[in-house]
């Protein structure tokens, strides 16, 4: 058993701690991250993103209704919540509203850190989430992961750090943060651990020890087909 970093949760050995930039915002984030997914993340990007921006958390849970931290945040007159999720009516960083809100409140930003499916099963839970106004990327954007290891049934997935710093960087264009603020080291941290798990892999096949990529690729077939069973039953309602 290796000994683990708590910060990060890797192994000491490998701890992404020591490249971690801490980075200011005007806005708060919170992480909504699944139990299940929240200890043995180790691909997980939501826990870096978190080590990264000072005024951030990690709230853990499935159905949020009656999450005391997350009510206490939602109901605090300081902020304006807002949940990165799409939504027809989702407001971008260019929406007056969020300007206006801006001038007398702080943003405080709700990101579904899990898979495209767990996070719409939360959504579906959560019915102070569902009640709240959703943001979403500028139209135009049309952003692509640069994470080649965790695929995911939808071609526009992003990891939660991804995530994070286009819409951080959204903010900063219109001035929701400050211009001389830069996002640059969640893309930094993230290349890290990307680079850090080709290295690994291409130790494991120079030793001939079985490919991890074979594995994840196993493994995200066998969900692709749940996950499509699941969706299908889901529409049956
Ligand atoms: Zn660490």
């Amino acid at each position: 058993m290796c000994v683990k970093c708590y910060k990060c949760f890797r192994p000491k050995k490998s701890c992404y701690c020591k490249y971690i930039t801490e980075i200011p915002t005007k806005c708060k984030v919170i992480f909504l991250m699944h139990p299940k997914e929240a200890y043995k993340q180790k691909t997980g990007t939501g826990r870096l993103a978190c080590l990264s921006l000072v005024d951030s958390e990690i709230i853990i849970g499935i159905d949020f209704t009656h999450n005391k931290r997350l009510n206490d945040l939602l109901s605090d007159s300081q902020y304006f919540p807002i949940v990165l999720y799409p939504d027809e009516n989702a407001l971008t960083a260019k929406s007056e509203t969020l300007k206006v809100a801006s001038e007398n409140k702080r943003i405080l930003v709700i990101v579904v850190d899990a898979t495209w499916l767990i996070a719409k099963k939360m959504m579906k839970l959560s019915k102070n989430l569902q009640a709240l106004q959703k943001i979403s990327f500028l139209p135009s954007a049309g952003y692509q992961s640069k994470f080649t290891f965790k695929r995911q049934p939808a071609r526009d997935y992003l990891s939660t750090i991804e995530s994070c710093y286009y819409l951080l960087n959204e903010f900063k264009q219109n001035s929701l943060e400050d211009s001389g603020t830069s996002f640059e080291p969640l893309m930094d941290i993230f290349q890290k651990m990307v680079e850090f798990q080709l290295e690994s892999q291409k130790e494991r096949e120079r030793q001939g020890q079985p490919s991890r990529y074979q594995n994840i690729e196993a493994q995200v077939k066998k969900n692709e087909k749940q996950q499509n069973f699941q969706a299908a039953l889901e529409n049956l309602d």
